[in-house]
């Protein structure tokens, strides 16, 4: 996952731009500085999407929808929330992450990126050296992590970090791998209190195409009170479920839906201390869920 500002912002002018609509004084955390976190925040708003699958042929189509043209009606709704910040759980690209598939990404987000960070996870249909190239401008809180790309951003009054379960190119399963778990472990373990969100791609099954060492991922996140909620994406399907009262929010899909049931989407949340609203807008799809809106309470 990235952290991608291409039109050259930089984190500073994610703040700037970010807080401005809502004229909040904000202490900046610079990454793990135990002690340094001030709640003058109050809220921050977010929109989250998963599973864009834009393809480089803008005709590409599965199941009848239209990747890309559903990405297409969901930017306009995106700029007029005006979310301080944007987060997409992976499976970016359609199938193999060709170098086009990102190229139109970043057309379609290009309007987005100007005025609000957009912050990218890679899925298993995801290329990463071709997604570095395409999304060449990486700036904020890049982790020194092998072979991964992790992001953590510190955004009062909650923490995102983006993590990299992409495994194979094109094979359903992921995985976080040892270095990524071990470098979450320490920093959880370091970093200050404020309440942490994790988002990366892979659902939080025990099948084979989910993430294959969730366990341990649960492990060590169980006892570490302050991450509140996973975000995540792969089965294309809405749906909230807690572990150990961490909230497990899967986001729909952006580009199509595996089952009639399941609508076609994004979230918008709203994010605080005490815990967040997400509601989903439907632009295909199941419209049945359409304006709805979940309240969570992060766990204490
Ligand atoms: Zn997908």
């Amino acid at each position: 996952m990235a952290e991608i500002f291409y039109k050259s912002m930089n984190r500073r002018n994610f703040i700037k731009t970010g807080l401005a609509a809502v004229g909040a004084l904000v202490t900046i955390n610079t990454g793990c500085s135990p002690g340094l976190y001030k709640n003058e925040t109050k809220s921050t708003r977010w929109a989250f999407l998963a599973d864009t699958h834009i393809p480089a042929d803008i005709n590409n189509n599965y199941r009848g929808f239209f990747p890309y043209l559903n990405l297409q009606k969901v930017i306009p709704d995106i700029i007029s929330a005006l979310p301080d910040g944007v987060a997409i759980a992976g499976d970016l690209a359609r199938l193999t992450g060709q170098l086009g598939d990102y190229a139109n990404l970043k057309k379609l987000f290009e309007p987005i990126a100007e005025k609000r960070p957009v912050f990218m996870a890679l899925g298993n249909h995801d290329n990463r050296d071709n997604f570095v190239k395409i999304f060449d401008k990486v700036s904020g809180e890049k982790q020194p992590v092998r072979g991964k790309h992790v992001i953590v951003v510190n955004k009062p009054p909650t923490r995102l970090i983006i993590l990299d379960s992409l495994f194979y190119v094109n094979k359903v399963p992921g995985l976080l791998g040892k270095t990524q778990r071990q470098w979450l472990e320490n920093y959880l373990k370091e970093c200050d209190n404020t309440p942490t969100i994790l988002c990366f791609h892979h659902s939080l099954e025990d099948g084979d195409g989910d993430l294959l060492d969730l366990p341990r991922l649960f492990s060590i996140i169980k006892p570490i009170r302050k991450v509140k909620a996973i975000l995540y994406g792969h089965s294309h399907a809405y749906g909230f479920s807690e572990f150990e009262g961490i909230h497990l929010i899967n986001l729909p899909a952006v580009g199509y839906n595996f089952s009639d049931t399941e609508p076609v989407g994004w979230v918008e949340a709203k994010l605080t201390t005490e815990g967040g609203d997400f509601t989903l807008h439907v632009v295909a799809g199941n419209k049945e869920k359409d304006g709805s809106v979940k309240k969570l309470a992060w766990r204490i």
